[in-house]
């Protein structure tokens, strides 16, 4: 979405901020009581190259013990048996970016020269499912949901890869720069294709987790979510760029150019990030999590939705103050899931206002 803020970082780590990151988690691991995940992502992680990933996953193991999980998000195009070893060697676990089947990863993933990229993220993928210790190293497949492609075919496609979790992302978009496939704010085409997608699920005997639905269904039943977007449970993220600066969600960068920065430099080579994290300044950026939208506050649906990512709030002029651009297709889904769990007798959370639990279930 026209970020490009990566042209100021440089390409690589260096090993002096290798050196300062892994520094500066162990002392938040000493500090914080609660436990931490901490992902390698992109750009992508395995352009390191043996070697260097080899340094960067033995520095940071260094310090943090095996209840702070490692993980890594990849494209999964250069994933060899040697760097398959490296991350079973310091307890990594893999992640593999994939859309679903070929034409529907190509219309987004292709490679510098417009090239298919599907087939070397499958190979990839093999690597993972071939290794000594897969049930711990291939933790899943991440897709961004085409909301023009079939999702019961990407569903059955994503089982056959043996994939035993998946997750499904919305696509990044706002209210000034709408997602691609949304006809306006108010259609309800990733709302239908989600709920589609709930029928797959629910349909099959033997499914893998889909975390995102898996979600939703614990939160209509009044439980909680573990997937940020969703529900009302607040995550702390912050994100340590290749020069060491510490940002925020950088998923935030797809609503104006900076907005994932703070107004203070702070970078793990200077700064702890337990100081950090006790600022105002980190603490108006964390509740941003919450909706300030009175329309998302006052909502029926809100114990479950939460107001969606503040990403897909954004709208020049009001700013996040607003609700999500996938607003109506939080409530198609929501309203399906409902009306699936009624029919199996469950029953919903008192929390969820009449209004939501009443509604006529959009047909799907
Ligand atoms: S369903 Fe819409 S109005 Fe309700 S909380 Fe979600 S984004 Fe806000």
């Amino acid at each position: 979405m026209g970020d490009d803020g990566w042209r100021d970082m440089p390409a690589l780590i260096s090993r002096e901020t290798v050196g300062a990151l892994a520094e500066a988690l162990g002392e938040l691991a000493r500090d914080q009581a609660k436990p931490f995940a901490t992902v390698l992502h992109g750009g992508e992680p395995l352009m390191l190259g043996a070697r260097r990933l080899e340094f960067v996953l033995r520095s940071l193991r260094a310090k943090l013990s095996s209840g702070h999980a490692l993980c890594m998000q990849t494209n999964g195009m250069l994933l060899t048996s040697e760097t398959a070893d490296i991350c079973a060697r310091y307890d990594v676990s893999i992640s593999v970016s994939l859309d679903g089947p070929r034409a529907v990863n190509d219309r987004f993933r292709l490679g510098k020269q417009g090239e298919s990229t599907h087939e070397k993220v499958v190979a990839g993928i093999e690597v993972l499912r071939r290794h000594p210790r897969a049930a711990f190293l291939y933790s899943g497949l991440l897709s961004v949901i085409d909301p023009t492609s079939d999702p019961r075919a990407t569903y059955d496609y994503f089982k056959g890869l043996g994939a035993p979790s998946i997750d499904f992302l919305y696509r990044d978009g706002n209210h000034s720069s709408l997602p691609f496939g949304k006809e306006s704010p108010d259609s309800d085409e990733y709302g239908q294709w989600l709920s589609r997608l709930l029928e797959a699920y629910l349909g099959d005997p033997a499914p893998p987790r889909v975390r995102f639905l898996d979600d939703m269904i614990k939160l209509c039943l009044g439980g909680f979510g573990i997937k940020e977007g969703l529900g009302q449970t607040d995550f702390g993220i912050a994100i340590v760029e290749t020069d060491g600066t510490i940002c925020k969600n950088d998923t935030l960068k797809s609503s104006f150019d900076g907005a994932d920065r703070f107004t203070e430099h702070w970078s793990v080579r200077t700064h702890a990030l337990s100081a950090v994290f006790a600022t105002q300044e980190f603490a108006r950026y964390h509740a941003l999590q919450r909706p300030t939208s009175s329309t998302c506050r006052s909502c029926a649906y809100l114990p479950v939705c939460g107001g969606g990512m503040p990403l897909h709030r954004w709208k020049a002029g009001t700013e996040f103050d607003n609700p999500s651009v996938y607003c109506s297709d939080q409530k198609t889904l929501i309203s399906n899931v409902i009306l699936r769990l009624r029919k199996e007798g469950l029953k919903i959370d008192p929390r969820l206002a009449e209004r939501a639990t009443s509604s006529p279930a959009v047909s799907v």
